[in-house]
């Protein structure tokens, strides 16, 4: 049962300029661990997306003219909010999404901190003063904000992956359309209505819900939205960003992983496990910086495996409202049904299941997590993304033969690496193709940190001081100082 301190948090409309929103349908929100509808949320369109455009449009002007500092204390005051509703938004996350409540309630952590990140980086947009490459010139670098932002996010993480797009946006003097997953939306439109009472002015952050293609098309098409900011999978960021190009938008890609999650023989095998369970089997494996294969040296192999089986198979699963659950559902059948085909093809292939490998008998989607052993490095488990709590190991011999099989991926999100040797830290850290490398640890995110990927993973970095560049363009003005301008003093073109 969905039961809020604060029942305003639950909106059921979208949010456009400043007004709760209908649309002409509805579409439905499931609870995944019983299927349960929550609640129905407007399906606003095309049109409901042109408006939220003409909202941000309308807000754009007054909104950049604020000072830093003005922006700064909306967003503290927005980062505050949603600290002190915590429970309530940790309650509905997990209901719409189905991760164990203790996980919501460090997702609402760490969505905050993103909003309290940008509030503080907002007054620290400065810009250059650069040496004149002439006699008698000055030279200015500016920053200043894209002008309108449209982000479309997925259900993994229903706040964190909107709060680090809209903190920077916003601290930089952006406004936003923000397309949330269909398959969480509620969380969304609580954030959403704790950034009205926060003061945000109207149309500053607007949340479109409904069915994503004609919605996403007119977020990608419309030439006044100068920023498209995504997180999914690869395939829909391709053509998305694809169709952006039409009318040259800035654009910033997290797609899918393929983590390596490499293990030595000089590794420490508690902290291999720990690392393994904590990266790998968090939101029951749906996290795009999950390991996805696990390569294992020959001499820590067979203990590795069995410890890791064993920790496992001692995982609890149950619906993410219940206490002391470690393992929720998948967000839906599909989500299943790939876990099992995965299964089934490294199965096929010549691995050996040592725990979990089917549904377990109760509703919901929920899926057992799993551990194979002697996956083959051609199976699906090692060449598309899981997104399930299946661990495939693979066995490596050398250095080489690691580093290899690592980086034979399109993908280049996240790395991981355990091993105590502090020369090999440093060379493969050098070498491994992701844009994050955990060494040691299986926990890698913070707001502090630039998060994002290289190769198909994608492009833009989200968090940390970089991630505010994202939403600003360089200005450069070029100054002639000396008492009489020749016209052409700023030279050839
Ligand atoms: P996932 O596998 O995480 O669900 P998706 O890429 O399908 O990845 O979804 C991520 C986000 O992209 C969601 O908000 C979803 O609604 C949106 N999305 C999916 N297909 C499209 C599309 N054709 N146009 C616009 N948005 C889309």
């Amino acid at each position: 049962m969905l039961e809020l301190a604060e029942p305003r948090l639950l909106r059921k409309a979208a949010f456009i300029g400043g007004s709760w929103s209908g649309g002409l349908t509805e579409i439905d929100v499931h609870n995944p661990a019983d299927a349960e509808l929550i609640a129905s949320v407007p399906d606003v369109g095309a049109s409901g997306a042109m408006a939220a455009i003409d909202a941000a449009e309308d807000a754009l002007p007054r909104w950049t003219l604020l000072t830093a500092r003005e922006r700064a204390r909306l967003l503290r005051r927005w980062y505050d909010l949603i600290t002190r509703h915590k429970e309530d938004l940790a309650r509905l996350l997990t209901i719409e999404q189905g991760k164990p409540l203790s996980e919501s309630r460090a997702e609402v952590d760490y969505a905050a901190a993103y909003i309290e990140w940008f509030s503080e980086e907002a007054r620290r947009i400065d810009g250059d003063v650069l040496p004149p490459h002439v006699e008698g010139k000055r030279l200015f670098v500016f920053k200043k904000s894209v002008g309108i932002v449209a982000a479309i996010t997925p259900w993994n993480f229903p706040l964190a992956m909107i709060t680090r797009k809209v903190g920077p946006a916003l601290a930089a003097g952006c406004t936003m359309v923000l397309k949330p997953s269909e398959l969480t939306p509620l969380s969304a439109l609580a954030l959403a209505w704790l950034g009205e009472e926060a003061g945000l002015p109207a149309g500053v952050f607007n949340v479109v819900t409904g069915i994503a293609g004609p919605i996403g098309e007119v977020l990608t098409r419309d030439s006044r939205v100068r920023k498209f900011t995504f997180t999914g999978s690869t395939d829909v960021g391709k053509s998305l960003a694809a169709e952006c190009m039409k009318t040259v938008k800035r654009v910033s890609l997290e797609l899918g992983g393929n983590a390596p999650f490499i293990v030595f023989d000089d590794a420490s095998l508690e902290a291999a496990v720990d690392g393994a369970i904590a990266s790998k089997f968090r939101n029951a494996g749906q996290t795009c910086v999950c390991p996805n294969r696990l390569l294992i040296q020959a001499g820590i192999y067979d203990q590795f495996a069995a410890t890791l089986a064993d920790r496992v198979s001692r995982l609890r699963l149950g619906s993410g409202l219940e206490r002391d659950t470690e393992i929720g559902p998948l967000i839906d059948d599909r989500a299943v049904a790939k876990a099992e085909r995965h299964i089934a093809d490294a199965i096929a292939r010549g691995g050996r299941l040592l725990t979990g490998g089917s549904r377990p008998n109760r509703a919901g989607s929920f899926f057992l997590p799993t551990v194979i052993a002697d996956v083959p490095k051609d199976a699906l488990l090692c060449r598309e993304e899981t997104f399930a709590p299946v661990a495939g190991l693979v066995r490596f011999g050398t250095e080489a033969e690691a580093i290899s099989l690592a980086n034979a991926t399109s993908s280049g999100l996240a790395s991981y690496l355990f091993t105590s040797d502090a020369s090999r830290i440093w060379r493969l850290s050098d070498v491994l193709e992701s844009g994050m490398v955990g060494v040691n640890t299986g926990s890698i995110s913070t707001e502090i940190a630039p998060f994002g990927g290289i190769k198909e993973s994608g492009f833009g970095r989200e968090g940390s001081r970089y991630g505010i560049g994202e939403y600003l363009n360089l200005k450069f003005i070029c100054l002639d100082v000396r008492a009489e301008t020749p016209v052409d003093a700023c030279g050839p073109a």
